[in-house]
């Protein structure tokens, strides 16, 4: 039989993109990609990316402050500009966008800048009506924001509504206590809005070393953002132009704008996967195996969609990995064990690697190096603001199982710990590494005696048995 693609790609977001110019640049298929929306996906248009500048546009008062520090009388961050920042913000998507679909272009992939639905295991339907075949799908259609199903819940915002406002807020309410909000409240406080967050735990960013969690956690509240803990939202509803909510406290406060970053969920309905025996997981993402192929052999997914780890990175690896497995005749896998990720806060972002101190508690023993410690440059300007950085060992093959940093640049730390770590580097090879003097990363390197050990407690029975 023959198909009008060797593989057609249902999103243009990292995975999808990576896939399609792997397969038809490298390895010479004949490719095709559908994109509802913009070229780039969430990444590039709505998430990391313009987060990360936002990040840098919030960071203006901070900056002030420390040079004052160092001398400079009246250094001030004076009055933002959203709309100069978002037109420039606006054309810097538009030239990545260009990038993405020239680069497609140039591998000579065919885009269709429309809605692509699943007919069956080898044809898709675009949006004109008219339909496509191809011997393989892949399906890297990302995520969606979760709602937390309330009432009044279609009068909040979600992250991606963010990049669009055409002015900010005076007051808003962050829901969540995940990257997203944690990110925003940031972002937002840093900009000088107004900034409540509401986080129904006691401690923001479950997942994360508890240590680092508790250390972020006292960081929001120290730079001016209203963190309320053990506090979700029961109820929306309009009070003129301002919204209405109620908390399950009983109380009731009024916002300009309120943020829902309470997860995301696959992408999946409406994709026609019902025309198919691809199988679903419980919140809708799609199952695959470690090929990222699904029940259907001739269907893949990779990225959000699959819920596996829900980053970039991982959904660009993912879809490499197919595209030189199915096209070039190279099987790869993708391992999913230890992937770093970093939270860009401020002034202090958390970063990890490998295991928490809880995780790595639970698996035996453990040697914990860590450190607190004023870095140079905030304590010489009047800072108190404390670094974290700490190494989990186990003490039977002094493998460092997990790295964790609280500190200005983590994420940048943490991309470079990254590689020995994923080595399968020991504590003695940190030891043998030479510090990098004055650094704040030095102490990665310079830790010489465990802050704790702990030992798995073994019941007396099994120990005599
Ligand atoms: P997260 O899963 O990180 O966080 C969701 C937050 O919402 C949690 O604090 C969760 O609480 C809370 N929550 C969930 N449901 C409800 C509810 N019904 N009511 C109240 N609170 C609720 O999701 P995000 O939306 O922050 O981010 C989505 C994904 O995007 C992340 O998982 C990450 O993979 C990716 N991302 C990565 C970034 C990075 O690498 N820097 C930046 C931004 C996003 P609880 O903890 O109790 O479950």
């Amino acid at each position: 039989m023959s198909f009008d693609y060797d593989l057609f790609v249902i999103g243009g977001g990292s995975g999808g993109v990576r896939a399609a110019r792997v397969a038809a640049g490298e390895h010479g298929a004949r490719v095709a990609v559908a994109e509802e929306s913009r070229m780039g996906g969430t990444c590039v248009i709505r998430g990391c990316v313009p987060k990360k500048l936002m990040i840098f546009a919030s960071q203006a008062g901070l900056m002030a402050e420390e040079m004052r520090g160092y001398g400079w009388e009246g250094a001030q961050a004076g009055r933002f500009d959203w709309p100069v920042f978002r037109s420039k913000l606006d054309a810097e998507l538009t030239r990545l966008e260009l990038i993405y679909t020239a680069n497609l272009e140039r591998s000579g992939v065919q885009i269709f800048h429309q809605r692509a639905t699943i007919v069956d295991a080898h044809t898709v339907a675009l949006a004109d009506g008219t339909t496509k075949t191809a011997k393989h799908i892949l399906i890297a259609v990302g995520g969606r924001p979760a709602l937390p199903g309330i009432p009044g819940e279609e009068l909040g915002l979600i992250s991606d509504d963010l990049f669009l406002m055409k002015e900010l807020p005076r007051r808003v309410l962050l829901v969540g206590g995940g990257y997203i909000a944690c990110e925003f409240a940031t972002i937002l406080s840093g900009l000088g809005v107004e900034t409540v967050q509401v986080y129904r735990g006691d401690a923001v960013l479950r997942g994360f070393d508890q240590q680092a969690r508790d250390m972020a956690t006292v960081q929001l509240s120290e730079i001016g953002i209203d963190l309320r803990l053990n506090v979700t939202p029961t109820g929306l509803a309009r009070a003129g132009d301002r919204i209405d909510v109620a908390f399950n406290d009983g109380s009731h406060e009024e916002f300009d704008a309120v943020i829902w970053a309470t997860g995301r969920n696959p992408y999946t309905g409406g994709l026609g996967l019902e025309n198919t025996g691809v199988h679903l997981r419980g919140n809708g993402a799609i199952a695959v195996d470690e090929w990222s192929q699904t029940a259907v052999p001739s269907i893949f997914a990779v990225g959000d969609v699959t819920d596996r780890v829900n980053l970039t990175p991982v959904a660009i690896r993912e879809g490499h990995a197919f595209a030189d497995t199915i096209f070039g005749g190279r099987a790869r896998k993708v391992s999913h064990a230890t992937i770093a990720s970093a939270v860009y806060l401020r002034p202090h972002e958390v970063a990890q690697i490998g295991l928490t101190e809880e995780q790595a508690c639970a698996r035996g023993d453990v040697d914990v190096y860590a450190t607190t410690f004023r870095p140079m440059r905030s304590m010489f300007a009047g800072s108190n603001a404390k670094v974290m950085m700490k190494l989990l060992v186990d003490p039977g093959t002094d493998v460092v199982l997990g790295c964790h940093i609280f500190g200005p640049d983590a994420g940048e730390m943490i991309q470079l710990a990254a590689i020995p770590i994923t080595m399968g580097a020991t504590k003695a090879d940190f030891d043998a590494t030479m510090a990098v003097h004055p650094t704040a990363a030095e102490e990665l390197v310079t830790m010489r005696q465990p802050t704790r050990r702990h030992r798995l407690e073994v019941p007396a029975q099994a120990a005599t048995a």
